[in-house]
């Protein structure tokens, strides 16, 4: 008998897309209270106490600023706040999302100049530290990366960044996108000399969509006061105006009731210890997926460079010829495991399991015995073993 259209899969659901991520239910609990008013007492110590935890996050003494918006609101906030249409930045190329931030600058009037990669390889540090040699006239106003692309599953070396830039004696500002890093992979926003730190709230932060942030080196803001172009919304200075919250608008208070939640998760846990749990969920993905690539026709590592293998989300790729859209649409309609797609050129070529935020070990493994029954379901070819080589690495 076939069950009807409406029914309801039983269990939970494995929710391994890389953003959003899982809501703790300790999150979700913390946001189930009555609505306040933003401006109240209540709300303004709720609020103070959240932005420095966001500031111990990001490991920085510097400025911040939240924003009622997606991650895409705190890239552009980045962006309007220091660069005026004509002006010039060199992006990293990493993938997807480094596109994506590169074309929001073009849109922007930005002239932006890329250091082309290798999408499996990675970007080579030293031609930023060359092209930045070249330019004596300091025409380029900034240096834009993605710390974790989270189209590749790959990281940059920041600090190997931060070095180039000034060794090349070049005064350009570094921004990164943290937001598929932040509270999943170490972060040093000072110590690493990163000017602008762009933060979403619905990956390692564990929370809904909707709030994003930008950390704020103090020579950034010094730039973004004598920044004339036209800017309303995330208008630093306009922000600073409308103390004690410094928020557009109306505070999302829930918000905050789930970050205040989630920021003592994190540091009940230890930053570091949170660190250490995705490097050992990160490293048993990629075993199991090695595992399925033992004998070369199953999927494997998108990454080529094993020490750029990011620890929040592991991009796999589909053997030649093989999609990964039926996989994941058995994935997810037969067993209710959420896998995360491939992104621009990658559509169809490449599935992602993220593994940040809220997760451990029997979510992990669930998730690695379910994308290998919905292989086995959708056919796709695969060396068997993977879970055995999960198991083994999390054992050792
Ligand atoms: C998710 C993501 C974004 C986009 O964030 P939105 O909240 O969807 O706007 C940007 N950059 C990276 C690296 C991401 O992972």
């Amino acid at each position: 008998m076939n069950a009807p259209s409406n029914a309801k899969p039983r269990g939970r659901q494995f929710f391994n897309n890389p953003g959003p991520t899982n809501i703790p239910d300790r999150v979700l609990r913390a946001m189930d209270r009555p609505v306040m008013d933003f401006m109240s007492d209540e709300f303004v110590a709720i609020h103070h106490a959240c932005h420095a935890g966001v500031k111990r996050v990001l490991k920085t003494d510097q400025g911040l600023y939240m924003y009622n918006a997606s991650g895409h609101g705190a890239w552009e906030a980045a962006l309007a706040n220091l660069f005026a249409a004509g002006d010039t930045v060199l992006i990293i190329e990493t993938g997807y999302f480094s596109l994506g931030w590169a074309e929001m600058a073009v849109n922007l009037g930005i002239k932006v100049e890329t250091i082309a990669a290798d999408w499996r390889k990675g970007a080579d540090v030293s031609k930023v530290g060359e092209r930045l040699a070249k330019d004596k006239a300091h025409e380029i106003k900034a240096v834009l990366c993605v710390h974790n692309e989270t189209a590749t599953g790959m990281v940059l070396p920041l600090s190997d960044i931060r070095r180039a830039i000034d060794e090349a004696k070049h005064p350009a500002l570094l921004l990164s996108d943290t937001i598929s890093s932040l509270a999943s992979i170490e972060y040093k926003m000072d110590a690493w000399g990163i000017d602008v730190t762009v933060g979403g709230s619905q990956k390692g932060l564990m929370l809904p969509t909707g709030m994003s942030f930008t950390g704020v080196s103090n020579k950034a803001l010094d730039v973004a006061r004598k920044n004339k172009a036209p800017r309303h919304y995330f208008h630093w200075e306009l922000m600073n105006g409308r103390a004690p919250q410094k928020f557009m608008g109306t505070a999302p208070v829930h918000m905050f009731f789930g970050l205040q939640e989630s920021l003592k998760m994190l540091e009940e846990e230890g930053l570091d210890a949170v660190f250490a749990r995705h490097a050992r969920l990160a490293e048993a993905t990629r075993a199991a997926v090695r595992a399925w690539a033992a004998d070369g026709k199953g999927p494997q590592l998108y990454g080529q460079s094993p020490d750029r293998l990011s620890n929040s989300v592991t991009t796999v790729m589909m053997p030649e010829g093989v999609s990964s859209d039926p996989l994941r649409k058995v994935a997810i309609d037969r067993y209710n495991l959420s896998l995360g797609g491939g992104l621009g050129p990658l559509m169809g070529k490449v599935f992602r399991i993220g593994h940040m935020g809220d997760l451990n070990e029997p979510m992990l493994l669930g998730c690695l015995a379910t994308t290998e029954l919905a292989m086995k379901t959708a056919g796709v070819p695969f060396s068997p073993g993977g879970v055995d080589a999960a198991i083994d690495s999390l054992a050792s």
